[in-house]
């Protein structure tokens, strides 16, 4: 870090002890996983750097904003419209987390079979260990799943500044409307909570803001259908994870730069691992920083990830929102059909989700799917299921894993891994 934050995570009424613990974990993880890669390209330097900084030199960078009226809104979910923040001058960061923390205490409000994504929030809040909750204006949560709207009954009680979003079930008119209700409701509360009256110019800017973020990221995509591969996808989740918490306008152009060095890798037949490796596409629940337990074993199984079919991947980033409106009304409404089409799991029946895993295939000629389920995650656990099926009705070979953040399954999920990656050779 470049600077000693001591005094900085104090005020934020960090526990300074547990707080060093969890920075030795995520650097020595990152040191492990990412630094031990090969052939990188230059650009990710950058993002070292973000993730040598991202509880400094980012949380200052946020503290400063704040300190000039700018307001900080946490999400734990692609759901939360960041072109309403972005049109309000607030910024929106990524909550969603990757490690247990705390657990004795968080299951002591949380029963223990719930996902490790939903304890690990909880864990961050009750250990005082993050410091965007606490930098936080306001804090959305979204009645998506059951244990994500149940927890938010008690989470209620741990933070102060708690908003709920109520998002459909079911992809329907009444779902429609619903979704639209509350991002008019959810607008009115930034526009409160910032002061600032959202007209069109600005909801336009907004929109721009995060679809050149969101451009950025299908640039990089597309160069990965490239063989060899030009980048690895433990690299390229790494830049989807950090999407959700730098600032959009350096991220933007930090994926670009990286993108015009992946195209002269490109044009000269290199890549980060052989040509014909063999290429996953891998697909289920969100990988929050610092879960890179997963990419990592595939990726040193012999394989290459070619794509995430992930909220923190192309379900997060896929569609753009469409800016050619005039008036606030239909900007509203273009930004609720943008976000109607994400097919989370948490929908009834939600068939546009196995079409786009074909699709991303297809697309990224990938060999075979790895679908990734955190335990006791309904949803994506109930949905493994058809999608192994309607993959398997396409020869496509599928290979569903069930974890958590704990490191005692790498042996036994590195063994099926490489069996997997061996049988589709
Ligand atoms: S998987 Fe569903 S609930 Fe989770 S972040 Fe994505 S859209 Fe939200
Ligand atoms: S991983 Fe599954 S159970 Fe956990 S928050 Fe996401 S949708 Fe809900």
């Amino acid at each position: 870090m470049s600077e000693d934050y001591t005094s900085m995570w104090e005020n934020l009424g960090l526990d300074l002890v547990a707080h060093d613990a969890l920075l030795e974990v995520l650097g020595k993880g990152y040191q492990d996983i990412y630094l031990t890669q090969k052939d990188r390209p230059e650009g990710m330097g950058y993002f070292d750097f973000v993730m040598s900084e991202v509880h400094g030199l980012r949380i200052k960078e946020l503290l400063d904003e704040k300190a000039a009226g700018r307001k900080v809104i946490g999400s734990f979910c692609v759901f939360v419209p960041e072109e309403i923040v972005q049109a309000a001058d607030a910024t929106l960061v990524g909550l969603c987390t990757g490690a247990d923390f705390a657990m004795d205490e968080v299951e002591k409000l949380l029963p223990r079979n719930t996902c490790s994504l939903i304890k690990s929030a909880f864990g961050f809040k009750m250990g005082k260990v993050c410091p965007y909750l606490e930098s936080s204006d306001m804090i959305v949560g979204e009645n998506t799943c059951d244990g994500k709207k149940k927890s938010y009954e008690t989470l209620t009680n741990l933070v102060s500044n708690l908003y709920v979003m109520d998002i459909p079930q079911v992809k329907s008119v009444e779902g429609r409307a619903l979704i639209k209700a509350e991002y008019l409701r959810f607008k009115e509360a930034v526009e409160e909570l910032t002061g600032v009256a959202i007209d069109a110019a600005r909801l336009k800017k907004g929109i721009e803001i995060v679809n050149n973020k969101r451009m950025a990221i299908h640039k990089l995509s597309i160069l990965r259908k490239a063989d060899p591969a030009p980048i690895s996808g433990l690299d390229a989740l790494l830049a989807n994870q950090v999407f959700f918490y730098d600032n959009p306008g350096r991220f933007t152009e930090s994926v670009n730069k990286i993108c015009d060095e992946l195209e002269q890798r490109i044009e000269k037949k290199e890549g980060v691992f052989p040509k014909e490796t063999p290429r996953i596409l891998l697909s289920g629940c969100p990988m929050a920083v610092p879960n890179w337990k997963l990419p990592w074993i595939i990726e040193t199984s012999g394989a290459v990830i070619v794509g995430e079919e992930s909220c923190v991947g192309e379900r997060g980033t896929r569609n753009l929102t469409d800016d050619s409106w005039d008036t606030v009304e239909e900007l509203m409404e273009a930004i609720v059909d943008r976000y109607f089409q994400v097919d989370c799991a948490i929908f009834t029946p939600n068939p546009d989700r196995i079409e786009h895993i074909v699709e991303m295939v297809e697309t990224y000629k990938a060999d075979g799917v790895i679908h990734y389920g955190l335990q006791f995650c309904q949803p994506y656990l109930m949905e493994s299921m058809p999608v192994e099926k309607a993959l398997e009705a396409k020869n496509i070979p599928c290979l569903r894993i069930d974890t958590d953040y704990s490191m005692e399954d790498v042996g036994q999920l590195k063994t099926r891994v490489e069996a997997f990656v061996e049988m589709i050779k």
